[in-house]
């Protein structure tokens, strides 16, 4: 009796062992399967459905650029990519979504990406509609002019009134800029991307693009015959990752997945593979802003 008894406990206890097993292992031999997350977080959420959309630039070389792949490639990508995997989910599951720079709130608030990777600095009135982890990278403002300018050399130069800029519509370079320019309504030119103010530059359509050093950077390395920097980086723009504003567990464990990435040589090997190959600095991993 007392034998059986024994056996049939040690029957229990096997089956829940096989269960939890099971239920820790999706199957998939990718391994993408393999995680779990607490009920009822995005985590799990996403990790369930196996496919996540994620917004970002398809403009911006180095950064965000859909090529002749049909894929974006740059930094943000690959650091969407890095936090995608530690969701569990396969990267051909991953749903591109543009995002240029104005709709980028809007986009998070209705749910039409799960998360905004795309040179989106981290700012206060940002966080009135959103929330951010990160930040992953630290960029600055800058200047893009033709090759033979001499004329533009900083900000200072739009303070005569006589040079048009060009930028986009909800950007932060774009009221930066404001600060410089003598007239708004005539001197600042904004579009919806990037690539069409670098077009309306070498049309001479302007006389200068203004955005951060990175994008700038980007555009220069796929046309050094006629593009330059003017001057320094003016403004800090740290870049984060955008998430629902109320999602402060999704928030944490992006930040723990950018810490990670940082101590595992991935966020390294990001930038190395994409931006980094443009000239610009990585410097050492910005601190993470859990607030
Ligand atoms: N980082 C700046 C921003 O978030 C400029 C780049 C961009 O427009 O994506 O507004």
């Amino acid at each position: 009796m007392r034998i059986k008894r024994v056996a049939a406990v040690a029957a229990v206890a096997a089956l829940a062992l096989g269960l939890t097993a099971c239920g820790g292992d999706d199957g998939g031999d990718t391994g993408a399967g393999s995680k779990s997350f607490t009920a009822g977080t995005t985590m799990e959420k996403l990790n369930k459905a196996q496919k996540i959309k994620v917004g970002t630039k398809f403009d911006q070389p180095g950064f965000g650029l859909k090529g002749l792949s049909g894929k974006p490639e740059g930094f943000d990508v690959e650091i969407a990519k890095i936090i995608v995997k530690e969701l569990g989910i396969p990267e051909d599951k991953i749903e591109w979504v543009e995002a240029p720079s104005k709709v980028r709130e809007d986009v998070i608030v209705n749910g039409t990406v799960d998360l905004v990777a795309a040179t989106y600095t981290i700012n206060d009135k940002r966080k009135e509609r959103i929330a951010f982890a990160g930040p992953y990278y630290e960029a600055g403002q800058n200047i893009l002019v033709k090759k033979d300018d001499t004329t533009i050399t900083g900000p200072d130069s739009f303070k005569d009134g006589t040079k048009k800029v060009c930028s986009v519509t909800g950007s932060t370079p774009a009221e930066t800029i404001k600060q410089y320019v003598k007239d708004v309504g005539t001197q600042l030119v904004l579009f919806d991307t990037y690539d069409k103010c670098r077009d309306a530059l070498k049309g001479g359509q302007v006389d200068a693009v203004t955005t951060d050093n990175v994008i700038l950077l980007g555009y220069i390395a796929k046309d050094e015959a006629s593009f330059k920097l003017a001057g320094s980086n003016f403004t800090k723009e740290p870049y984060g990752i955008g998430v629902k504003k109320e999602d402060a567990d999704f928030r944490s464990f992006i930040n723990d997945t950018l810490d990670k990435a940082v101590s595992d040589g991935s966020w390294k090997k990001a930038w190395d593979d994409t931006a980094g190959k443009f000239g610009a600095e990585l410097g050492s991993a910005p601190t993470i802003n859990r607030y």
